[in-house]
């Protein structure tokens, strides 16, 4: 995602509390009981069961639910905190579907080996979308691990959605992101945990008015047309952010610097249009940011790399935000192959980090100093690398 939503500003809020934090951020290991809350959100009665992972002192709550929702309460919206015997356990891959298709009754499920994905559009695309992921799925995790990083599973099946059309998934996009939801594509929402998106190739660009997609080769063949390369790389950028929520690279509702949130989610989203897919390589040179962040180059300033490491400001203001981008992947880019060990170890000191605990900027470049040393240094080695990349 790109844009600060109303909902996460409201966190914003929360995360100002003072906070007494309770154990571990995920599912645990060994079961404990299970919390149950009866709240009120927006107007409406909801029955939370899951665990409480952190308490404000001002008695506002995080919560994991079982279906991995996170639930940021504010104290009056808590109106009864009782705890049960039973364990607090995930939910199977049957009861998320059951879950699923409660909330959206004309959708149909289909299960892969770590996603399950509710659609309300062809199967064909869905299972489209279902092996395109256990490819970025496979591809991560495979990633991290050549180079030292055993990335946990999922705790439980990571769910997508997928509408039949772009008004559709507007119309429920706008009911999550608000305004921010004309102009988005797809999204990962950190709150439900899923991504949404839609069937592109109902879009009509793509496939000049002609049929929708039949088969698994004519999707290639629409999704792989110059102009929609962007538009697959969206929807792995979406998964990409769920990944690292969920394998442990990052802690949701953290700290996280937008320059890695964002850097390395366009790291893997670069397409490989040599490939039947559309999707294998991780981490190839992406063009459209390189040419841009060249052209960002000639009027560079001094404190570029500062303002990226220690503020968000550039990733929410609509005139710096390509460059951001850019930077950000750049950086990201040069970091993985040319401080690889250096770059493992600062992320793996982030993805210690803990759920609505605010940072200064102050500590955001003490910790990125520790880890790759002194800044000019490393942003000359940056730009030189930049301009030898191909
Ligand atoms: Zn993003």
């Amino acid at each position: 995602m790109r844009r600060r939503t109303g909902f996460l500003a409201r966190v914003a809020r929360a995360a100002a509390l003072a906070l007494a934090v309770t154990g571990s951020y995920g599912f645990p290991r060994v079961a404990s009981a299970i919390d149950v809350l009866e709240v009120e959100q927006d107007g409406k009665p909801v029955r939370i069961e899951g665990k409480v992972l952190v308490e404000a002192v001002d008695g506002g709550l995080l919560v994991l639910d079982v279906d991995g929702t996170m639930w940021p309460l504010q104290p009056d919206e808590i109106k009864s905190r009782t705890t049960d015997d039973r364990p607090f356990t995930p939910l199977t891959a049957k009861s998320l579907e059951e879950r699923l298709l409660l909330e959206f009754p004309d959708f149909r499920t289909l299960r892969t080996p770590h996603y399950v994905i509710g659609y309300r559009t062809s199967q064909t695309y869905a299972q489209w979308c279902g092996s395109l992921y256990e490819r970025l799925y496979r591809g991560f995790l495979n990633y991290w691990k050549t180079r030292g990083w055993d990335l946990k599973e999922p705790e439980l099946p990571l769910v997508a959605l997928i509408f039949e059309n772009r008004e559709t998934f507007t119309n429920h996009a706008r009911t999550e992101l608000g305004d921010a939801a004309s102009g988005v594509i797809g999204y990962y929402n950190m709150r439900s945990n899923r991504v949404t998106m839609y069937d592109l190739t109902g879009v009509d660009e793509f496939r000049r008015n002609g049929p929708r997609a039949s088969d698994a080769a004519h999707i290639q063949q629409i999704l792989s047309q110059p102009g929609a390369e962007r538009t697959v790389a969206t929807i792995v950028h979406e998964a990409t952010h769920q990944l690292a929520y969920n394998c442990g690279v990052q802690v949701r509702y953290a700290a996280n610097p937008m320059w890695v949130s964002e850097g390395l989610a366009v790291f893997f989203e670069s397409p490989d249009h040599k490939s039947d897919r559309g999707w294998r390589t991780v981490g190839a040179v992406n063009q459209v940011h390189l040419a841009n962040f060249l052209q960002y180059m000639a009027t560079r300033p001094e404190n570029s790399l500062l303002t990226l490491l220690i503020e968000d400001k550039r990733f929410h203001d609509p005139k710096q935000i390509p460059d951001a981008y850019s930077e950000a992947w750049g950086l990201n880019h040069f970091l993985a192959n040319r401080r690889r060990d250096q770059y493992v170890a600062y992320l793996k000191r982030l993805a210690e980090k803990k759920p609505l605990v605010e940072e200064t900027p102050q500590d955001r470049l003490a910790l990125f100093k520790e880890c790759f040393g002194d800044l000019r240094t490393v942003d000359e080695e940056f730009l030189r690398y930049m301009r030898k990349l191909r």
